[in-house]
């Protein structure tokens, strides 16, 4: 589509995240390429351009839009990357990740929301995403080592075991704080002296909860 066919709510969500200093032309390209709106539950399709996180299935939310490209923007990813997402949710974020980098696996702890988000992905021909269904929190070494991590639900501490599957120069992005309060960006930069912390700025995200969902 040539930007003279964009609906005007696109064009407006692109200005938008450029005014709250989103300037990452790749970042900015792979938010517009990504139809959120085949994302967003379908009553809630005339939101979808809107800059605000939704509700979705099994009482989960598709990320605000800024925080999405905030998020992605810090990971600083590359054509040869391998990303690992825990909380898949839509498959929104996987999907914009996958615009920017090799292979993206996702792990979900809900078995709906999987599944939901495997079938979208592929049916949009993100033919390099692997939705997971696991526990996030749990995973072994046999999923492998990754160049980046993002984490899209809330971490009380980030563990141990989570940045032990960061390759060295490895980065990884996850809302830290209380799960019902106002949690902190945080972005850990693995480096030969040791992990390296930023705080970033306050963020509310959905908890990241143990075990596999046991409702579906
Ligand atoms: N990134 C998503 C939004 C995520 S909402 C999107 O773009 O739509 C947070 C997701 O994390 C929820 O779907 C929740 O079920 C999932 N989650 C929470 N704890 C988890 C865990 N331990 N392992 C895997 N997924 C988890």
């Amino acid at each position: 589509m040539s930007p003279a066919d964009d609906p005007p709510e696109k064009m407006l969500f692109q200005l938008g995240l450029r005014r709250r200093g989103i300037s990452d032309q790749a970042v900015l390209r792979a938010m517009e390429e990504v139809p959120r709106d085949i994302f967003v539950d379908p009553a809630d399709r005339d939101a979808a351009w809107r800059d605000t996180a939704l509700g979705i299935a099994c009482g989960q939310t598709i990320s605000q839009p800024f925080v999405v490209a905030y998020m992605t923007g810090q990971l600083r990813l590359r054509p040869e990357h391998r990303v690992l997402e825990i909380g898949t949710g839509s498959g929104y974020q996987a999907a914009v990740l996958a615009r920017l980098c090799a292979h993206v696996v996702s792990v979900e702890r809900f078995r709906t929301l999987a599944d939901t988000a495997r079938a979208r992905l592929a049916k949009l021909g993100y033919d390099n995403v692997e939705v997971v269904l696991a526990d996030g929190l749990a995973l072994g070494e046999e999923i492998g080592e990754f160049d980046r991590i993002v984490v899209t639900a809330a971490l009380p501490e980030i563990p141990p075991s989570l940045i032990g599957l960061l390759r060295p120069d490895g980065i990884m992005v996850a809302p830290v704080g209380p799960p019902r309060g106002r949690q902190t960006l945080v972005r850990i930069q693995s480096t030969p002296d040791g992990v390296e912390r930023h705080e970033l700025f306050d963020v509310r995200f959905v908890p990241a909860l143990p075990g596999i969902a046991r409702e579906m």
